[in-house]
Formats: structure tokens, sequence, C-alpha cells
């Protein structure tokens, strides 16, 4: 079984090609942050003309890689949301398109199943089963049953871990994306500024991460009316700090609870190296099986799609000419 995956809901132009849903063929990524980084963050219409000019380079390049014809492919899948609307649509008609053209079945595919199944390519599920979800729009604890069923158990109240990295980084003035110069940053600090860590309820699952970032916001107001000078790296590893151990907090007693066999980490922000070493060693100690992706497969990319596609097309999910991008779609079970 070779599926091609396309994702475009964002701002990077892949396509990928994935043998049997576990194996990477070929996975192509045309990234546009150079053209978002002077705006300090991604701007939809230049998002959508720069998926244009890509799309097809991308796919070729995908299908060139993997030295397949379009007649050896099994399936196309696609990010179908949620996402930048005008983005969507042009990877989705872009798969439309392929799939007409070569007669093949074509699959919508959630983007957050896609960074959870980027564990797939990886080492194989095991159910029961905990991903903790973190991403740009994205702060999660998903609980899968099997292949194909999710529960969302746990979610952001206001601001996503990524979104609030890259608002604290603007604050340090780091340029965008800020996840990874924050992450670099807090390593090389002896020291951090205390900042709060946000629990909710007592018995909640969920996240809030606003609070933390007015407190670094409110710090860095403070000291510079006090005419003093703050200290990135002390500021960046306060706020990782913080995240991370809310995060590792919730996702083990979340993994208790659940009774899983086995945590996994998704999205961009599963990248940060602090975040990656705490869940590591927790789970360790709890004696529960922890995987992360490599970095490549955490940030956005089309293997991950094309290894949730793999797995919905084998349960029988089909989409149609008619489908549409769905930038507010939820995450719903397939099986
Ligand atoms: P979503 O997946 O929720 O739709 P998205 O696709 O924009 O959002 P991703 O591409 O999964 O998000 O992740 C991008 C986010 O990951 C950015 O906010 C970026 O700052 C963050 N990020 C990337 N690397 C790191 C890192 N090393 N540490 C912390 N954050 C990181
Ligand atoms: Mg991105
Ligand atoms: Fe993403």
């Amino acid at each position: 079984q070779y599926i091609l995956a396309i994702e475009t809901s964002c701002d990077e132009t892949a396509a990928a090609v994935i043998k049997d849903g576990t194996t990477i063929i070929s996975n192509v990524v045309a990234s546009q942050i150079e053209s978002h980084k002077r705006f300090g963050g991604v701007v939809p219409e230049i998002a959508s003309r720069h998926h244009v000019e890509q799309v097809t380079i991308v796919i070729e390049e995908a299908l060139a890689q993997a030295q397949l014809q379009p007649s050896e492919l099994t399936a196309v899948a696609i990010t179908e949301g949620p996402g930048l609307v005008g983005a969507l649509l042009i990877g989705i008609n872009a798969a439309k398109a392929f799939a007409w053209a070569h007669q093949l079945p074509i699959v919508g595919v959630h983007h957050i199943a896609g960074h959870i199944y980027a564990n797939a390519l990886v080492q194989p599920m095991e159910f029961p089963l905990l991903a903790l979800v973190v991403s740009g729009g994205h702060t999660e604890l998903v609980y899968m049953k099997e292949h194909g069923h999710f529960e969302l158990i746990g979610e952001t109240r206001d601001d996503a871990a990524g979104e609030a990295y890259d608002k604290v980084a603007r604050v340090l003035n780091l340029p965008y994306p800020g996840g990874p110069h924050i992450d670099r940053l807090a390593h090389e600090a002896d020291e951090a500024v205390a900042f709060p860590r946000v629990w909710l309820e007592e018995d909640s699952y969920d996240f809030s991460f606003s609070g933390l970032k007015s407190a670094v916001i409110n710090y860095k107001h403070n000291m510079d009316q006090r005419g003093e000078e703050i200290i990135a790296a002390h500021v960046a590893k306060g706020f990782q700090d913080s995240v991370v151990e809310v995060l590792t907090t919730k996702a083990v007693r979340a993994a208790r609870a659940y009774n899983v066999k086995q945590v996994i980490a998704a999205g961009g922000v599963a990248a940060n190296k602090g975040l990656r070493t705490a869940l590591e060693q927790a789970f360790k100690q709890e004696g529960i099986p922890f995987y992360v992706p490599p970095l490549k497969l955490c940030t956005d990319n089309a293997a991950m799609i094309g290894a949730a596609g793999a797995k919905m097309y084998e349960a029988g999910v089909r989409g149609n000419m008619m489908m549409n991008g769905r930038p507010g779609m939820e995450l719903k079970s397939w099986i």
C-alpha cells in the first residue's frame, strides 16, 4: 500500500509517500518561515500564495524521490482541517485534481490525528495509549483505546503551548517561530526567573498558559520601569520550566488514571529538548513506555498525514470530490 500525502494547513507545503502506513519512502517539506519571519507570525494570504507556487513542486518531488508512478499509488491523503482555510484549500484542490486525474481514492485527514500518527512511523502504537499533543494551535491530552479512536480528556482553555512560546519569544525579541530559540536559551541559563504554574481544578486535565504569558509580560514591564535589564536566558528558563512541569505532571497523572500501555508526544512543541527530557525521565520512573518522534516529524510534515491516512484507508474511510477545507474541524474517531 502506497499513500501519497499532502499537507498545507499552515506555513509548510509538504508531500510524502508512505508505505503500509509505517515506512517513509519520501518526505518533502517546503517551509515558508523566511517569508513570515518579518511579520512575526504566519500571514494567511502569504501562506496561500506560497502553497499555490509550491504544492505541485513538492508532490512531484515526493513521487520522484520515491521513484513511483501515480498508477502505483493506493490512495491520496490530504489534511482536511483544522488550519487556515485558504491554505487548506490549496492542498485539497491539488489532492482532488491528482486523485481525479489518476483515478485514486482520496482520504481527508485531521491535522492533529496526523501529528499523533507521526509516532506510527517510528514504532508500533500500543493501546490503550495516551497522546500529549503540544503544537502551535493545540495543547491536548488524547486517550486512544485503539487505532482511529480519540477521546479528548484535556485541552487548553486559552493559549496553546506553542502559541505561548511564540508570544514570549516576541517579548524577548527573538525571531519567529520562537520555540526553538527559547529552548536553546533555557539550556544556556544557570538561573530561572520564578513564574507561576497553572494547575486549574485539582482533577482537571485541562491547561492554561495565558496567565503564564502575562506573568512574563508583567515581569518585563516591571523591570523596564525600574530601569533594569532583563536576562533573556533566565526568563526563557523560568517560562520553559513552568510549561514543562505542568505538561509532564498532567501527562503522568492521566497515564496512571487511564492505565495506558504507551504514552506518546506529538506536535511542534514536542521538539522541545526540555520537554522531551522531562517526559522521558518521568515515564521511565513510572515504568510506562514513552515515545516521541524525531524533530522533523514533530513539526508540520506530510509523512504524518500519510501515516494517519493509511490507517483511515484501511478502515474504509473515503473522501470525495465535494471535500472542502474545514478550518475548525474537530478530532473525531474514524472507527
Ligand atoms: P497545529 O498543529 O496546532 O495546527 P501548527 O501546525 O502551526 O499548529 P506545529 O507546526 O505543530 O504547529 O508546531 C509549531 C509550534 O512549535 C510553534 O509554536 C513553534 O514555536 C513550536 N516549536 C517548534 N520547536 C520548538 C521547540 N524546540 N521548543 C518549543 N516549541 C517549539
Ligand atoms: Mg508551521
Ligand atoms: Fe501542526
